[in-house]
């Protein structure tokens, strides 16, 4: 069974269209089973109808030509009901239904399998046989394992890879779907950066400059060579003569007369370096992993293995000569905050992760810097990009790729209106961030990297909510020294001041992993993360709040803040090293006043112990990204779950009403600094529930400054008073969309309006 998925999984990923990706699924399968037949329907998007898709065993002119609608026959029976059918005798089912031409006549028995991916069906696996018989229990478990599996391949084929990107589909435009990341439109060129040395990510490119392509080719081949030599040296002594000639045949893997002479070939057909590399190198990995004999297919992983040595000195090379176009649109398997920094902040229009989802910190990241980002574009055909046009639509969530001139120019239309839009908004700058009748809600800003500055200082935020300190972290290559902390945080400090800053103590783990101090685990977000690593190292903490500190002096506007907080114990223990950091600092003759502390609130248990928290410290700050993925057991990076992922669930509202109810009690002020309070719908809630400032990201900050003041008290209380009575996400939404009508807000509302589909 593994044997045959896999066998799968690689025909399709070697197959240049869905139908050949097919046909080798149907074969494959046919010979697993040893079945007389066996076929694949699907699908088809525009009719609904079940069309012959590919097939073994019936008549082949009927591929493509037949299809069944999703009452007819017993693959109609299978596709309504979602079950599967097994039968000895097919033409005593009620749903029988003998279709002229097709040749079924000869079989007798029938087993079909619904294929489902995520809650679609994407078509109908069947097999037939002509000897009468039920399929064996085993048979059927073996059928259902393969229509699952298969399932999660076909999507994905349809969807990206094997379909033609140079035409426009011929069901419209070709779009991928993926979840919002950062808002905005952004139309430009793709360029993919691999992750490092992964050969299967390489794209194919032409190459430039044949000559100096097969240079760099053999330049990474000698350093390879080098780097082996040197390691068998070393070995010589210690392997036996027989083990050590393993690494002259390992040497001739690259000779010209074998791969090496391949890879060069293709650079001189016009293929860039690194593209021939991974082209020859998979073909043969391939061919290696398909054998039967587990030696032979041990010899993959050598040739793998060389393959990532020399593509690494090749990218090493690349890299240091990178030209980015004007409009680039970064696309990465993964995004991270220091392949952000690597694009110069001019040429970057837009970012497209094929992982991850709107609240991964990459995301969070890009909404710092105004760039418009779609995350979890699985199927997006990312090595096939290369030069495309795309336009990424960052409100909802996808990726259309090039596009036709007509819905271009409706693009380009929607992002002029938006940059129009927050043009208009300028003006609210200097006006006071207060509702109609008087009452005045702060409105603060998130910060992390340095490029945030300018953006923060001009977008009229009333102080900084929430500064990540990690994001500098991330883009180093080892911790930075207490010193340079120092200056970076003075210089946030000093751009601000007189207004308060919130300094947020390392926030590591979770999905923001430091190069240099990597954290491995299964489930991290419930694992080591924030001030659960900070106090098991206070060496990085004490380092940190000193920086703090001394940053201060003269300034007076630092504000501390703690993550990831669960336990009563975790803020004494902080400020019992907060009060010995200052003690040092003074002794050291810095005249620093102790700062306000505060923690955020983001873990259940930490709702739970609000009072006590708020006896204990300054301030409070929801932190409503991860309290959200915590109250409702949805992973922030996750795709799949992400549509169940929504700060707008009654749940995560009740928990936000009980949270400022209890800090009011306690005279604590507190404070909202996850993406919710960016959000101008939610504005009213927020307000009525009392928090006593909003922090967010620049870019949203003058859209909820202009539903602050377009709305009354009243009007939010009203809001919040309707809150117990709904249950669902849906019911929250359609009672603040009326509201934001009602008061004439659309505009300033993101949404799905007019957008070419
Ligand atoms: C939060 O969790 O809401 C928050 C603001 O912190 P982060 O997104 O950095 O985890
Ligand atoms: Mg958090």
């Amino acid at each position: 069974m593994i044997d045959t998925l896999r066998k799968i999984v690689l025909a399709v990923s070697e197959a240049d269209d869905l139908e050949q990706a097919l046909s080798l699924i149907v074969h494959e399968v046919r010979r697993a089973m040893v079945t007389d037949v066996c076929t694949v329907y699907l699908t088809d998007r525009a009719s609904g109808r079940l069309v012959f898709r590919a097939n073994e065993g019936l008549n082949p002119g009927k591929i493509g030509e037949f299809s069944l609608g999703r009452d007819e026959g017993l693959v109609g029976w299978v596709a309504a009901r979602g079950e599967m059918l097994n039968l000895d005798d097919a033409s005593a089912h009620p749903s029988f239904q003998l279709v002229p031409g097709l040749g079924e006549e000869n079989f007798t028995s029938f087993m079909g399998a619904p294929i489902i991916h995520q809650r679609d069906l994407l078509g109908v696996l069947v097999v037939q046989q002509a000897e009468s018989r039920r399929f064996s229990d085993d048979e059927e478990a073996f059928l259902i394992t393969i229509s699952a599996q298969l399932a999660g391949i076909i999507a994905h084929a349809e969807a990206s890879g094997l379909a033609d990107l140079t035409e426009d589909s011929p069901g419209g435009i070709r779009r991928i779907v993926g979840v919002a990341g950062s808002p905005g439109i952004g139309i430009g060129e793709g360029v993919f950066v691999s992750p490092t040395a992964d050969l299967a990510a390489v794209p194919s490119r032409r190459a430039e400059n044949r000559k100096a392509e097969l240079r760099a080719f053999r330049a990474a081949l000698a350093r390879v060579r080098d780097d082996i030599e040197i390691v068998s040296d070393n070995l010589r002594e210690e392997l036996s003569p027989e083990d050590h000639a393993l690494f002259g045949v390992y040497l001739n893997i690259l000779d010209d007369s074998t791969l090496g002479g391949e890879v060069a070939s293709l650079i001189k057909s016009g293929e860039w370096a690194q593209g021939a590399l991974s082209q020859v190198l998979l073909k043969h990995i391939r061919h290696f992993e398909r054998m039967d004999h587990s030696y032979l297919r041990e010899r993959a992983v050598d040739v793998r293995d060389l393959g990532t040595r020399v593509l690494t000195y090749l990218q090493d090379d690349a890299q240091s000569r990178r030209d980015w176009p004007d409009n680039t649109i970064l696309v990465a398997e993964e995004i991270t905050a220091s392949a952000l920094g690597e694009v110069p902040r001019e040429n970057l229009v837009g970012v497209v992760s094929l992982r991850g989802s709107g609240n991964s910190h990459a995301a969070i990241v890009a909404r710092g810097m105004g760039v418009p980002a779609v995350m979890g574009a699985a199927d997006l055909p990312y090595n096939r990009l290369e030069s495309k046009t795309l336009v990424i639509d960052g409100d909802n969530g996808r990726v259309y790729i090039n596009p036709p001139q007509d819905a271009l120019a409706r693009f380009q239309r929607l992002r002029d209106d938006d940059l129009a839009l927050t043009r208009e908004l300028v003006v609210l700058r200097d006006e006071p961030s207060q509702t109609v009748d008087g009452h005045s809600v702060p409105l603060w800003v998130n910060t992390g990297l340095a490029a945030d500055l300018p953006t923060a200082l001009e977008c009229g935020a009333e102080g900084v909510g929430l500064y990540r300190t990690e994001v500098a972290f991330l883009l180093r290559d080892k911790f930075p020294s207490e010193e340079e902390q120092r200056q970076m945080y003075r210089e946030q400090l000093e751009a601000f001041a007189p207004m308060p800053v919130t300094m947020r103590s390392l926030d590591i783990g979770g999905d923001k992993s430091l190069p240099y101090f990597p954290i491995e685990e299964d489930n991290p977000f419930l694992g080591w993360r924030g001030v659960r690593v900070t106090l098991d190292h206070p060496e990085i903490f004490l380092a940190q709040i000193r920086a703090m500190l001394k940053a201060n002096e003269g300034l007076g506007n630092l504000r501390i803040l703690l993550p990831m907080i669960s336990s009563v114990d975790e803020v004494e223990e902080s400020l019992a090293l907060i009060r010995r950091c200052h003690d040092e600092v003074l002794a050291e003759g810095y005249s620093e006043t102790f700062p306000p502390v505060g923690a955020m609130i983001e873990v259940p248990s930490a709702v739970w112990l609000t009072a006590a928290m708020a006896r204990r410290l300054d301030f409070l700050s929801v932190g409503s990204n991860d309290l959200t993925q915590y109250l409702l057991a949805v992973d922030r990076t996750n795709p799949r779950v992400a549509d169940m992922y929504h700060g707008l669930h009654p749940a995560v509202l009740g928990a936000l009403a009980k949270i400022c109810r209890d800090a009011s009690a306690a005279s604590c002020p507190v404070s909202i600094c996850g993406e919710l309070a960016g959000d101008p719908r939610v504005t009213p809630l927020l307000l009525a529930m009392g928090f006593d400032q909003l922090s967010m990201n620049a870019g949203s900050l003058p859209r909820v400054k202009k539903v602050v003041q377009s709305i009354a008290v009243d009007d939010a209380a009203d809001a919040l008073a309707k809150l117990p009575q709904l249950n669902s996400v849906q019911e929250v939404v359609v009672m603040l969309d009326d509201l934001i009508r009602r008061r004439g807000l659309e505009r300033y509302i993101r949404s799905s309006q007019g957008r070419p589909e």
